[in-house]
């Protein structure tokens, strides 16, 4: 690891604070604030928006829940001092990466493969989808 004491203790403090902060966010917003009772919900077009906003409560909570785990595992990494090295070519991460975004696990250039790989799929998956709409809008006329 090529990071300082004091570079590693900066790090610490801020994933601590951003774990305890969500952690906190978790049992503040329970379940019961967001969905109204029996009697609130006169009628079905009511019941689908309760839905619809559950849904998206679920689908942020996840990826806090998500965010939190990786923010542990970094921490966990921390203590045993497996933390700031890469987990594609074991080099070190720089400590300016890290300060930006904490829960990094790949340097900078594998990061970048990565993502590249990623995108390269996004533009395949999408371009097909594409394809599919134009038969459908073409089987309509
Ligand atoms: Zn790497």
């Amino acid at each position: 690891m090529s990071l300082t004491k004091k570079q590693l203790k900066t790090l610490t403090e801020k994933i601590t604070a951003e774990r305890d902060r969500l952690v906190a966010s978790f049992s503040e917003n329970t379940d019961d604030k967001y969905i109204l009772s029996g009697d609130d919900r006169p009628d079905e077009i009511d019941q689908a928006t309760s839905d619809y906003e559950r849904s998206q409560l679920i689908r942020f909570r996840n990826r806090d829940v998500f965010y939190a785990k990786k923010l542990n595992k970094a921490l966990e990494k921390i203590n045993n001092a497996e933390y700031a090295t890469c987990e594609e070519c074991d080099c070190d991460i720089k400590f300016e990466r890290l300060n930006a975004r904490p829960t990094a696990e790949l340097c900078i250039s594998c990061k970048d493969e990565a993502e590249r790989a990623e995108q390269g799929n996004f533009v395949a998956r999408q371009s097909k989808s594409l394809g599919k709409q134009d038969n459908i809008v073409m089987g309509a006329r």
